[in-house]
This record gives structure tokens, sequence and C-alpha cells, in this order.
């Protein structure tokens, strides 16, 4: 039997409703509307694409969004000095620094000067901690819509052995955490795990965040396994792909996300749901 493909698309159009529906109410509680600021650096197509993605989903649901498109070749005092007036900006709600940065600026300091309340992709350290402590606080959206993705099955996801590939702040950690918080059995594997494919098949719960196109094979998965493939990877033909084997995997996994329209739309989704948040909790 075909495991069933979780249709992120649709969950995401639907959330974005729910959203703009809290917008509307927001909007004449509040008698303002929720505002995001988008930093871009340079000229990055994908950067560039991923922002106008965010913007279109901006206007979508009613949220106010500026942006602030800074050259290449900005220095890291001009970048700080831009998240500094904005953190100060009662217009503005949410701030986001699309990443990744042009070479020579270093994101840390860069993120760290977004308020925490105003930080709608929290990875400032303020939110971090409160996810690791808690699960509370904004959590990163790309993690919290692996989530929703899995919730959407209906499989129980407590006394589930998860296995997370990739460690990197803004996917693997933040999803291991929540996964953890869910009360999963968490394994989070990266390039010097060994015997990779032994602890994929273990897995009742896969989440691939590697940047390797279809790099984990369909032999790996456990029959009936919930498998959110984060990847999103560029083939020489154009055409995207993610770090799953998606035709290997499909008819052994229980559920499968594919690439694209799996975990790309929930992370724009889950970007408005945070940006919601922050208005709402600034009043
Ligand atoms: P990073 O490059 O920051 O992290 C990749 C992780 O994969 C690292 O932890 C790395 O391990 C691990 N890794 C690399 N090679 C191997 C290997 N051979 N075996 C096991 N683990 C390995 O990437 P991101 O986390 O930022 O993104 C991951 C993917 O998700 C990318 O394709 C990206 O485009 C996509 N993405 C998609 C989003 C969406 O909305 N759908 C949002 C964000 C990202 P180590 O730490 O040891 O180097």
């Amino acid at each position: 039997m075909s495991g069933r493909i979780i249709d992120g698309t649709a969950l995401a159009r639907r959330i974005r409703q729910e959203v703009k529906e809290q917008v509307d109410a927001f909007r004449r509680d509040a008698g303002r509307v929720p505002g995001l600021a988008v930093v871009l650096v340079g000229d990055d197509p994908a950067s560039q694409v991923y922002v106008r993605t965010k913007e279109r989903a901006c206007g979508e649901v009613g949220i106010r969004s500026q942006r602030h498109h800074l050259p290449g070749d900005a220095t890291q005092k001009e970048v700080l000095e831009l998240v500094e007036g904005l953190g100060k900006d009662d217009t503005v709600d949410g701030i986001l620094v699309q990443l990744p940065l042009p070479r020579g600026l270093d994101p840390q300091p860069i993120l760290h000067a977004v308020p925490p309340a105003k930080d709608v992709d929290g990875f400032h350290p303020y939110n971090l901690g409160r996810l690791t402590e808690s699960g509370e606080g904004i959590h990163p959206c790309t993690a919290a819509g692996v989530m929703e993705l899995i919730r959407s099955t209906g499989v129980e996801i407590e006394g589930k052995r998860a296995v997370v590939i990739g460690r990197s702040t803004i996917v693997g950690k933040p999803t291991a955490l929540l996964l953890l918080h869910a009360n999963a059995t968490v394994t989070v594997c990266h390039s010097r795990t060994a015997d990779l494919a032994a602890h994929v098949r273990e897995a009742d719960i896969v989440v691939a965040a590697v940047g390797r196109p279809r790099f984990v094979r369909g032999d790996w998965i456990k029959p009936g396994a919930v498998v959110i493939d984060v990847g999103i990877n560029r083939l020489d033909d154009g055409k995207l792909c993610g770090d799953v084997d998606f035709e290997g995997a499909k008819d052994v996994a229980g559920y499968i996300t594919p690439v694209p329209g799996g975990v790309g739309p929930m992370t724009v989704a889950m970007l408005m749901r945070n940006t919601l948040a922050a208005a709402r909790a600034r009043g």
C-alpha cells in the first residue's frame, strides 16, 4: 500500500485562512494591522523568491509587510543599525532577516539585535532558550511547520521514536526540541553520525533537514513511518527535490511530505502565525 502524501500546500492554506480571520479580529480590536519588516541584503535569487513569497502571504492574510533591501556590500554596522531601528519602530511587530546573509557579514550579532518580542523567526537566543527550557516562546517557523505536518496525520507523537537528520539552529535543533516536548524519544543525526541508516530504520518519525538531494533512501524507512522532508534542493534540470528519495520512500512510509508542496508552504504559514502572535503580545 502506498503511503499517504501529506498536502502541505492545503494545510498551509487552511492556516493562512485562520490567521486572516484572526488578523481581521485584531484589526477591529486594536485599531491597527500587524506589521512585518523583512530585511534582505544582497541579490541572492533564492532569497528574493522567498521574500516575495512571504510578502505575498502577508498581503493575503492582511499583515502589512515592508521590505528593507540593502546592497550586497552593506557593512555589518549598516545592517545592525537597520535592525536596531526596526526594533524601536512602533509600527513593526515582527522583524525577519532573510538568511543566508552575504559573505563577510556575521549573522549572529544581527539576529541578536532583533528584540525577542519581534523575533518572528524564533532565532534569538532568548526564544531558543525558552524553547529549550519549556517549549514556550516564539518557535522557529520551519520546525513549527514540521510539527503541524506531523500532527495533521493524527499519528500520536508521544512515545514514538523520532530521528531528526540535521542539527542546524534553523531547522534540526528546534525540531528535535519540539519533538522532545511532545514526548517523542528523539535522536539527532548529523554528518558525523555512524551508521545513519540504522538510526533511520528504527524511526517512527523521520525529519530530514540535510540539504542533499534524495539522500535518505527508501529502504532506510521503517514501514508505516511518518516522513517529513525539509530539504529544498535544485537539480541540474532546474527541478526541486527533497532530501528523501520520494519515489523509493512513498510506498514504505505511512505518511510522507512531497517537495515542493510539503514543508515549504508551512514555513511561510507559521511566519504569518508568529507575526500575528507578536502583534497581539504587543497589543
Ligand atoms: P545546514 O546546512 O545548516 O544543516 C545541514 C545539516 O545536515 C547539518 O547538521 C549537517 O551535519 C547535516 N548533514 C550534512 N551531511 C550529512 C550527512 N552526510 N549525513 C548526516 N547529516 C548530514 O542546513 P539547514 O538546516 O539550514 O537546511 C537543511 C535543508 O532544509 C536544506 O535543503 C534547506 O534548503 C532546507 N530548508 C528548507 C526550509 C523550508 O521551508 N522547507 C527552511 C530551511 C531550510 P553537521 O552539523 O555535522 O555539519
